[in-house]
């Protein structure tokens, strides 16, 4: 297993301001199996805890690493299984996490999803306090494409909203992806939440995002995920490109 990272860029200050982690799975014979096909299966061999601890343990150190070498202000997104959520102890394993790694908790970003609030749970808001405690932040995956129910946006510690990559890709032919983009970065907006459009691929969907206000964009039109040491030089290359315009 390894991991890849993909920028996430300030679509005001065209600056990197988070980078999130995805893992890969090279299989000695059939090659690299992509992680549509292997969490799922994670998830009901019950391997997803062990395999999730692992990813926030090796995100959080390189995220240290990138903060030491002067990237103040880069956070890391790591995706968390619904699964590995609730069986996990998560808060033990992400704060033991940040002390081994030395990481400050607001680098971390813990990327959740809608499905996760269909129960209403007491564990599941004492772990998001306790780690709130710690800096850490919390966004919403996919966001647009789950649960209908968004009484949870109430809950003031989830303070990012991804933007589902199916509403951003074809927000120019489509008036109705475009409604619901214009809809979810209003609703952010009242609730003092940040927007991250996933999946930008051109510039013309660039230009669109940017006119409706949305804050933050990661896609194949800026980089696909890269390896550590190729998204090291894509900041470095990124922020003499900013220094520039
Ligand atoms: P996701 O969290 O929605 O991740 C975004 C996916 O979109 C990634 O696919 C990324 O490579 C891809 N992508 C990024 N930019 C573009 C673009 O411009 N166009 C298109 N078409 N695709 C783009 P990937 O890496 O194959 O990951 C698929 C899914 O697997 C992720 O979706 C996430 O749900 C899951 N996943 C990946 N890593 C982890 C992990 O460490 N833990 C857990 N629980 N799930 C993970
Ligand atoms: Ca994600
Ligand atoms: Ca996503």
């Amino acid at each position: 297993l390894s991991l890849v990272y993909q920028p996430q860029v300030d679509l005001t200050t065209s600056e990197v301001v988070g980078v999130e982690a995805l893992l890969r799975w090279h299989h000695p014979e059939k090659g690299l199996i992509p992680p549509s096909i292997f969490i799922p299966l994670a998830e009901s061999s019950g391997l997803i805890s062990s395999i999730g601890q692992w990813v926030i343990e090796e995100a959080c150190m390189q995220c240290k690493q990138w903060v030491d070498l002067g990237f103040h202000n880069i956070t890391i997104a790591v995706n968390v299984s619904p699964i590995q959520f609730r069986r996990s102890n998560m808060v033990n394993i992400v704060l033991n996490a940040l002390s081994k790694s030395e990481l400050l908790g607001k680098h971390l970003e813990l990327e959740l999803t809608e499905s996760l609030f269909l129960d209403h749970s007491t564990d599941l808001e004492h772990t998001l306090v306790e780690l709130n405690k710690a800096n850490i932040n919390f966004s919403i995956d996919d966001f647009g494409t789950g649960y209908s129910n968004l009484g949870y946006l109430k809950n003031s510690k989830i303070k990012i909203l991804k933007i589902d990559q199916s509403f951003i890709q074809k927000i120019q032919e489509n008036s109705q992806d475009r409604a619901i983009v214009v809809a979810i970065i209003q609703m952010a907006r009242s609730l003092n939440m940040i927007t991250i459009a996933e999946g930008v691929e051109c510039d013309s969907t660039l230009a669109v995002i940017k006119d409706l206000g949305c804050d933050i964009g990661q896609g194949y039109f800026w980089s696909p995920p890269l390896s550590s040491g190729e998204l090291q030089e894509f900041i470095k290359e990124n922020r003499n490109l900013s220094q520039y315009c």
